[in-house]
C-alpha cells in the first residue's frame, strides 16, 4: 500500500505503540488519587507534558490535554467567548478546520458576529480584513496555523500582533503545522493554540491546548478537577503517555525526517506538472507545509480519481479527511476562488515517514494512466 494521506491521520510510530502498552499493563491508576499508585499515573503524565510543552516553547503548566484536537478548538473558541461576555464579536478565517467553523457557526446561531477573513489565490489570509475586523467587541481571533487541504502557511505572528494592537486575543489551530514547520508558541506570539496526537504517528483521542499563563479562559467540559480545573474528566493517560512519547521522537528524528519528506513531494508535485496537462495546483507555491500537495483535473470528478488509485493500492484524499462523505464542494477550495466542478476534481495527497522515493516512482507511473483514461471517459480535451 502506498499511503498519501497523512494530514487525515499517520499510522502509529513502533516506539509509541511499545511505551503505550507497557504503560496499560502496568498502571491503572486514577491520576487524581492520592495514594502511590495514582500518584506515579500523574507523574508520568507530567512526563509528557514536559515534552510537549518543550517542544512548542511552552511552560509545562499552559499545556491542558484534551480528547482531541477538535475538543481543543472549541474549548479555545467557547471558552474564550465565554470568559468575556461583554465581546460579542468573533474572528475566524474562511478555511478553518470544520472544528473551528463549526464553533464559529454555533456561536454565531446564538447571537455573536462572526466574521469569516477572505483569502487569496493562494489560501493566505488577508490581513487587511482582519484589521477591518477588528472592533473593542472582539472576544478571539482564530486563524490555522497551516491548512489541512492545500497546505497554506499562515502569518501567525502578525496576525497576533495586530490582534494584540486591539487587545484581542490570538487562537491558532496547528494540528496540521506541529510536525511539520516549527512550531514555538513564543515566537508565533498567539495565546491559545491547538494540536492532535494523531497526526504525529500518535494515538487517535488526545489533543492538547496551548493556554499562555493569563490567558482569560473557561472550561468547556464541566465536572472534575482535572487539568488544574479546567477540562474536567478523567485523563486518557495511555493516550497522553503516546502523545509525549511521539513528541519524543519527533525531537528526535523530526530534522531528519522533514527534508526528506518535503523532497519527496516536491517531486510529486513537479512530476504531475510535467506529466499531466492542464493541471492546476492548489496552494501555495512555496509558503506552504510542504508535504501537502493538492491537484485539480479539470474535467474529473475526484472521487473517480480516488477510486481508481485505490485499485493500486494508493490512498489519497478528496479533501479534509471530515468532508470525505459529504457531497459539498471543498469550502476552502471555494475560499481560492475555484469554480465549483473544479474544487470538485481535486484530489490531497499528504505525505509522511512512511513514503519512499519508490511510491513517488509508483504514483507518477499510475496516476498520468488513470488521469488519461478517466479524461477519455469523460470526453475531456486538454487542448480545450
Ligand atoms: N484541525 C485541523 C487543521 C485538522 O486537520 C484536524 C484533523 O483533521 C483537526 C483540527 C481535528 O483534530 P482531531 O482529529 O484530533 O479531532
Amino acid at each position: 500500500m502506498i499511503y498519501l494521506d497523512h494530514n487525515a491521520t499517520t499510522p502509529v510510530d513502533p516506539a509509541v505503540a511499545d511505551k503505550m502498552c507497557a504503560f496499560l499493563r502496568e498502571h491503572f491508576g486514577n491520576p487524581s488519587s492520592l495514594y502511590p499508585i495514582g500518584r506515579k499515573v500523574k507523574e508520568i503524565l507530567n512526563e509528557a507534558r514536559e515534552h510537549v510543552a518543550a517542544s512548542l516553547g511552552a511552560a509545562r503548566g499552559e499545556i491542558f490535554f484534551t480528547g482531541s484536537g477538535t475538543e481543543a478548538d472549541n474549548f479555545a473558541i467557547f471558552g474564550t467567548v465565554e470568559a468575556a461576555p461583554e465581546r460579542d464579536e468573533l474572528i475566524v478565517s474562511a478555511i478553518e478546520h470544520p472544528a473551528v467553523l463549526e464553533s464559529a457557526r454555533s456561536l454565531e446561531r446564538r447571537g455573536l458576529k462572526v466574521t469569516y477573513l477572505p483569502v487569496d489565490g493562494y489560501g493566505t489570509v488577508e490581513l487587511d480584513a482582519l484589521r477591518d475586523a477588528l472592533t473593542p467587541r472582539t472576544a478571539l481571533v482564530s486563524v490555522m496555523t497551516a491548512s489541512n487541504e492545500i497546505g497554506t502557511i499562515q502569518p501567525i505572528e502578525r496576525i497576533a500582533a495586530i490582534a494584540h494592537e486591539k487587545g484581542v486575543p490570538v487562537h491558532t489551530d496547528a494540528v496540521q503545522a506541529f510536525g511539520k514547520i516549527g512550531v514555538d508558541v513564543r515566537r508565533l506570539g498567539v495565546d491559545l493554540l491547538t494540536i492532535s496526537a494523531h497526526k504525529i504517528y500518535g494515538p487517535k483521542g488526545v489533543g492538547a491546548l496551548y493556554v499562555r499563563r493569563g490567558t482569560n479562559l473557561v472550561p468547556f467540559l464541566h465536572g472534575g478537577h482535572q487539568e488544574r480545573n479546567l477540562r474536567a474528566g478523567t485523563e486518557n493517560t495511555a493516550g497522553i503517555v503516546g502523545f509525549g512519547e511521539a513528541v519524543r521522537v519527533l525531537e528526535e528524528r523530526g530534522r531528519k525526517d522533514i527534508p526528506r519528506i518535503e523532497k519527496l513531494a516536491e517531486a510529486l508535485k513537479k512530476g504531475i506538472e510535467e506529466r499531466i496537462p492542464k493541471v492546476r495546483f492548489n496552494g501555495h507555491p512555496t509558503n506552504r507545509v510542504r508535504s501537502t500537495v493538492n491537484f485539480a483535473f479539470p474535467g474529473l470528478e475526484a472521487e473517480a480519481i480516488l477510486l481508481s488509485l485505490a485499485t493500486k493500492d494508493i490512498c489519497v484524499s478528496t479533501g479534509s479527511a471530515c468532508s470525505e462523505e459529504s457531497e459539498e464542494v471543498s469550502h476552502v477550495l471555494t475560499a481560492i476562488g475555484l469554480r465549483p466542478e473544479i474544487a470538485r476534481s481535486s484530489i490531497r495527497m499528504s505525505l509522511g515517514r512512511t513514503n519512499t522515493e519508490e511510491d513517488v516512482a509508483v504514483v507518477l507511473r499510475e496516476l498520468p494512466e488513470i488521469i488519461e483514461k478517466l479524461r477519455k471517459i469523460s470526453a475531456f480535451d486538454p487542448k480545450d
